[in-house]
């Protein structure tokens, strides 16, 4: 693994109504380089249950002088913000890679994917229309129109760090909506980016506020909290259900996108070579913490072992180390917590007899022991039943399975109990649109990765993916507005 300069370790602070500052208690915490544990990136306030309040009352004394701005006006302000992001993006792509480990080259990807989200959204402050309708009765005009919710509540995971802020941020300001945003605290550095960009817009203070520190504390005002009009959030089944059931007492909505456990199907007429590539683009890149990976490949009978063999091929050709290197394809899992979910999970497809076709296990000779490295592992002839094949794993490991046809592999697919996205690789029209209207999943891909997503289309999954609010493209509008419907006699 080559080895890469250390660098200096970074300092963050909250904002709160416009005003940087550390958490009310004065602690901190340190986040570390999971491509070198021994190597502290940066120190965020530990903010409290108070300083989440903080944010909360400053958010709601800015809304409604938020609301009264004109809705293009409003996108000014993003497009300025895009464009520090633009100027800013090697540094926070790279401040990225330190603090989560995907490459740089992701990172970069995944910072560029924010400015076009932050100018989309811009763009859609000129387009949030309602529409007119007749009347059934004389002199009397009918339309809807579309209002902000009010304070909105904001809780990103660490897996897409910067995209997911600014999927989440863009299209609750553009509709008029104050916010408060709390980060994952395992790398919150590019969601405090975010809010700088969007403080050197000239936002006013207090649109938006960012409060770093635990989910057990933090994250629990930011659904408590009774300025709180509706609350989004990206990360894991379990928070999910309870922010869910919180937000169901207080009955605001609740924007939840969870797990997956995304199949890719390989059909007999497909090309392999290229069918391999895109399953190994689709289960190892990001170390496969994506929610959108591949985490099942269901291959037909007839070309099982041909596509193994190409697979395995190309997963062994991957090379693994600290995502600053440009040589390196696939970077640490995020922390030593996730490393061990994923090497217990390594260890439940051992034990429940499926072979390993590569990888196993954790790296550690030379540089790799300083961190969380996992090589991209391959069980074969999993079981559709099985752990491996049903639970969400979110690192480098997939399960193979084969299916002895279309109907059973369409099958296989649907038999989770997640339905985020999925993919399927053939040439076979009539196989196409029979999977797009079968298959259940939020996200279709055909003869293209399950993972890989465009800011301009709707996001979100089926089942227990997700709750039905889609994010990104024009429909994200509907989660952070209201729509009003008037009646008026003239
Ligand atoms: P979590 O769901 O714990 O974290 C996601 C966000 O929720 C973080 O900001 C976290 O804060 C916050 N949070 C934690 N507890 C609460 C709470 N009680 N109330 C409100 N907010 C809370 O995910 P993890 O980071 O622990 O990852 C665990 C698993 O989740 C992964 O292995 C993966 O399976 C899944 N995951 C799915 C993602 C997706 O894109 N669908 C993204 C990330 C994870 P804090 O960081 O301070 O704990």
């Amino acid at each position: 693994m080559a080895t890469v300069p250390q660098q200096s370790q970074l300092r963050f602070q909250n904002c709160i109504g416009g005003e940087w500052r550390g958490a009310s208690s004065g602690e901190t915490f340190t986040t570390h380089n999971p491509a070198r544990f021994d190597e502290a990136v940066a120190e965020y306030p530990k903010g409290s249950r108070e300083d989440a309040r903080r944010a909360f009352e400053a958010a709601a004394q800015a809304q409604d002088g938020w609301r009264r701005v004109p809705a293009p006006r409003r996108g000014e302000f993003l497009y300025r913000a895009a464009e520090w992001l633009a100027q800013h993006a090697d540094q926070v792509a790279a401040e990225m890679t330190r603090e989560e480990g995907k490459t740089f080259k992701e990172a970069k990807g995944e910072t560029q994917r924010a400015v076009n989200v932050f100018r989309y959204f811009a763009g859609e402050g000129a387009r949030l229309a309602g529409e007119t309708v007749p009347s059934e009765r004389e002199q009397v005009f009918c339309f809807t129109m579309r209002k902000p919710r009010g304070v909105v509540s904001l809780i990103t995971p660490w897996n897409f760090p910067v995209a997911i802020p600014a999927w989440k941020l863009a299209p609750a300001l553009i509709c008029g909506n104050a916010a408060v945003i709390k980060p994952a605290s395992l790398a919150p550095s590019c969601a405090v980016r975010l809010v700088e960009a969007l403080h050197e817009s000239g936002l006013p203070p207090g649109v938006v506020n960012l409060v770093t520190g635990p989910g057990a504390t933090v994250g629990q005002e930011m659904v408590a909290n009774e300025q709180v009009r509706a609350v989004s959030f990206t990360g894991s089944c379990g928070v999910g259900d309870h922010i869910y059931a919180c937000a169901a007492r207080r009955k605001i909505p609740a924007q939840l996108e969870m797990g997956g456990k995304n199949p890719t199907i390989v059909c007999a007429d497909a090309d392999l070579d290229y069918a391999a590539a895109t399953v190994v683009n689709a289960t190892f890149f990001s170390t496969g913490q994506k929610c959108t990976a591949t985490s099942r490949c269901i291959v037909e009978r007839p070309v099982y072992q041909r596509f193994r063999d190409l697979l395995v091929a190309k997963t062994k050709a991957l090379k693994v180390g600290d995502g600053m290197d440009p040589s390196v394809d696939m970077g640490p899992c995020v922390d030593e917590s996730q490393m061990k979910t994923v090497l217990g999970y390594i260890d439940i497809g051992r034990k429940e007899g499926f072979p390993v076709l590569c990888g196993g296990g954790r790296l550690t000779e030379g540089d790799y022991a300083r961190g969380y490295f996992v090589a991209p592992t391959i069980f074969d002839q999993v079981e559709a039943g099985s752990r491996l094949a049903q639970e969400e794993i979110f690192g480098p490991v997939l399960a193979l399975l084969p299916a002895d046809n279309f109907d059973e592999a369409l099958r296989l697919a649907n038999a989770v109990r997640f339905g985020l996205s999925a993919s399927l690789l053939t040439r076979d029209v009539s196989k196409v649109f029979r999977y797009i209207h079968e298959i259940e999943a939020g996200l279709i891909t055909v003869n293209l990765p399950s993972a890989g997503v465009e800011y301009q289309l709707p996001f979100g999954g089926v089942k227990d993916s997700s709750t039905g609010f889609r994010e990104q493209g024009s429909v994200a509008i509907d989660f952070y507005s209201e729509l009003c419907t008037v009646y008026l006699n003239y």
